[in-house]
């Protein structure tokens, strides 16, 4: 069979790829590496061209081979497809599993490091210490009762996360509220009101029904005037999976068993703690530099939430509880601000926006961005685009999929197409994908966005910059591949403050009409909501990433976790709202235990200090200046995570990452 898949073309032969395809590609592929590398250490191959060129250009065949299938399974799922992608990955498991584990490539690489290390170009010592750090985090030199140990720690975390995350699902489905008066709606957005008669409906009774999914529960603690309607919200959502609900569901244990695995699998490969060996991976050195970080922009930004939180609640005239903050929130936010999202839509007509976020990438890169006809694409909404550099070389490309429509995944994200090699035969210059959900055309009428979507591609857009702009030949360390998780969003956000500048938008607001731009009352606005309670919003981000960091630094097992004095101890060095006791926040606290960021919650902190120190940069040159865009290009979006992520910071900012930009930025500076 002729399999689409395996074909080397410079894009994917997407009209001729089918479900059918996907299992014995992968197959083929991954029997073919595993031959490969077998034949590799049999022969007793060696060095940067003898073990790490091949090891590379197998991993980029996979990729190439997989990244079709995962993106077509986010864009155009279908239960065919489906079932070829969820088959596939225990097999991509295994093989990870097995090559990480392996003791013989691992000895080959730290052989490369003997005796090689000094005639390599830096970005292959970083390739070759990444490598051998991963090894390590793996088990690779455990011996084998210890590996064995190892891999049930991993298989075990992995059952107990995903049972986490079931509990809190099944114990969010399981609560509903119904509602008989109508006077109790008071308030609620008529879509809201809608969905709940509907749900009524469904269960055949009068009157409203809610569930206690996350837009109702937004939506009640936002928009309902009955504070009883709100606190039954905020209780129910607050208390999930907890021991105040059914005991089946009560994720208590399993945050002690999912503490207890990563503390033994950490301390197995010879980290003192779950959050060293995190950090690891990571741009922040060690947990004291990481406590150190947040208490000190808690300190910095707490003043100002106090502050916000005794205005709103003089707005409010009586003493607010944890389920009025939001509620009294958005009608301060209301009477002060009078700019609301929906009103902006007309400014921003999606071919005006991208014709602008294009000239942008141009006055500062110099870059031309082209559209490209004839090429293969899996919906007709989806175009394609070249990126050539100023002095007319191609570098890159991407393709653009906007519009929401069935069987694609909600969320915007940019992900790998293609990544960039140039290593012995094989050369391929970087694609991406740019995904958004917009709401389509209509008829003659363009998508018109929100100034929150057109921050959204912008974001994205930053993220394809770092990956379509890398100059680097090795596909284990080019574009985002290899960069820290705490420094991945730099670019991204970085690209975001253009979307907030009065020099900016001219290029990319017209409104749909008449053409005008958005005027620059509107803007100042605009800019305002940006520190609007900005205060209160860090510490609450500080909060959780407290907790979560010393939950992970300071777990023992004689102790065990002290989840609830961590928790109360952390609020009272950094919280101004301050939860009721009934509060188990922790109990359906998904993106720690059972996501990916465990003793990582700091990263967003971590990265908004970053992007907007790097911004700042800018504001002091001239947004545009182009020897400012040069360094930038040259010191971060070209480099990927061929270097340490906070040499290549100081060398563009000429110094250590400083927290005032951000605080500037929010309007919390002294
Ligand atoms: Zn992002």
């Amino acid at each position: 069979m002729d399999n689409p898949l395996l074909h080397d073309a410079s894009l994917p032969a997407f009209l001729s790829i089918r479900p059918q395809h996907v299992e014995p590609a992968v197959r083929q592929v991954l029997d073919e590496n595993r031959r490969g590398l077998q034949q590799l250490l049999e022969s007793g191959a060696s060095g940067w061209d003898g073990i790490v060129v091949p090891i590379e250009r197998m991993q980029h065949r996979l990729a190439r081979t997989w990244s079709p299938v995962g993106h077509l399974n986010g864009v155009a799922n279908g239960d065919e497809l489906r079932a070829a992608y969820n088959a596939c990955l225990p097999l991509l498991t295994a093989y990870h599993t097995e090559l990480a584990q392996n003791p013989g490539l691992c000895a080959a690489y730290q052989q490369v490091k003997d005796t090689q290390y000094a005639q390599l170009q830096p970005e292959q010592r970083k390739l070759v210490d990444n490598a051998l750090r991963d090894f390590r985090l793996s088990g690779v030199a455990l011996d084998p009762a210890r590996k064995q140990r190892f891999r049930e720690l991993m298989e075990r975390l992995a059952t107990a996360q995903a049972k986490f995350d079931e509990n809190v699902l099944d114990a969010t489905n399981a609560w509903t509220r119904a509602v008989d008066d109508a006077s109790e709606l008071a308030g609620l957005p008529a879509a809201v009101i809608a969905r709940a008669r509907a749900e009524a409906e469904k269960n055949g009774r009068d009157g409203w029904l809610f569930t206690l999914d996350a837009p109702n529960y937004q939506a009640v603690l936002t928009h309902a005037e009955n504070r009883g309607l709100r606190q039954d919200f905020y209780t129910a959502w607050m208390t999930r999976a907890s021991e105040q609900g059914a005991a089946q569901w009560d994720n208590s244990a399993l945050i002690e068993e999912i503490l207890g695995l990563r503390h033994e699998a950490a301390q197995l490969v010879g980290f003192s703690s779950f959050a060293e060996y995190s950090l690891a991976t990571k741009m922040a050195r060690d947990p004291s530099e990481v406590l150190q970080f947040l208490r000190r922009l808690a300190r910095l930004c707490r003043p100002a939430a106090q502050r916000e939180f005794a205005e709103l609640e003089a707005f409010a005239g009586t003493k607010l509880e944890a389920w009025d903050v939001a509620f009294h929130s958005e009608r301060l936010k209301h009477e002060r601000l009078a700019v609301s999202e929906e009103e902006l839509r007309p400014y921003f007509p999606l071919p005006r926006v991208l014709q602008g976020l294009f000239a942008v990438a141009q006055r500062l890169y110099g870059l031309r961005i082209e559209p490209r006809t004839g090429v293969e694409v899996y919906h007709p909404d989806v175009t394609y685009y070249d990126i050539v550099d100023a002095n007319g070389d191609r570098r890159g490309g991407f393709f653009l999929d906007l519009y929401a429509r069935p069987k694609k995944r909600g969320g915007a994200w940019m992900d790998e197409c293609v990544g960039r090699i140039q290593l012995g035969g094989d050369a391929a210059l970087p694609v991406a994908y740019l995904v958004c959900n917009f709401t389509p055309p209509s008829g003659q009428r363009p998508s018109l966005l929100t100034h929150y979507e057109v921050l959204t591609l912008f974001h994205e857009f930053g993220h394809g910059l770092h990956h379509m702009l890398t100059r680097v030949d090795f596909p284990s360390v080019a574009g985002i591949n290899g960069v820290p998780w705490d420094a991945v969003e730099l670019p991204s956000q970085f690209m975001e403050n253009f979307a907030w500048r009065e020099e900016v938008l001219p290029l990319i607001s017209g409104h749909v009409d008449s053409g005008e731009p958005l005027p620059l009352e509107t803007l100042r606005k605009l800019q305002a909501t940006r520190s609007f309670q900005a205060g209160m919003q860090s510490v609450r981000q500080l909060e959780f990433a407290l907790f979560d960091f010393r939950l992970h630094a300071e777990f023992a097992p004689a102790r065990g976790s002290r989840l609830a004095a961590t928790m109360a101890e952390v609020r009272a060095e950094v919280a101004v709202v301050r939860p009721p006791a009934f509060n188990r926040f922790a109990h359906s606290f998904q993106h720690i235990f059972s996501g990916g960021y465990a003793a990582g919650y700091y990263s967003y902190k971590w990265a908004e200090v970053l992007s907007a120190d790097a911004f700042g940069a800018f504001e002091e040159s001239g947004i545009f200046d182009a020897a400012t865009a040069r360094r930038f290009l040259g010191s971060i979006l070209e480099r990927g995570g061929s270097r340490d992520a906070m040499e290549a910071f100081v060398e563009f900012r000429g110094r250590q990452p400083e927290l005032d930009p951000l605080l500037r930025q929010l309007g919390l500076a002294a």
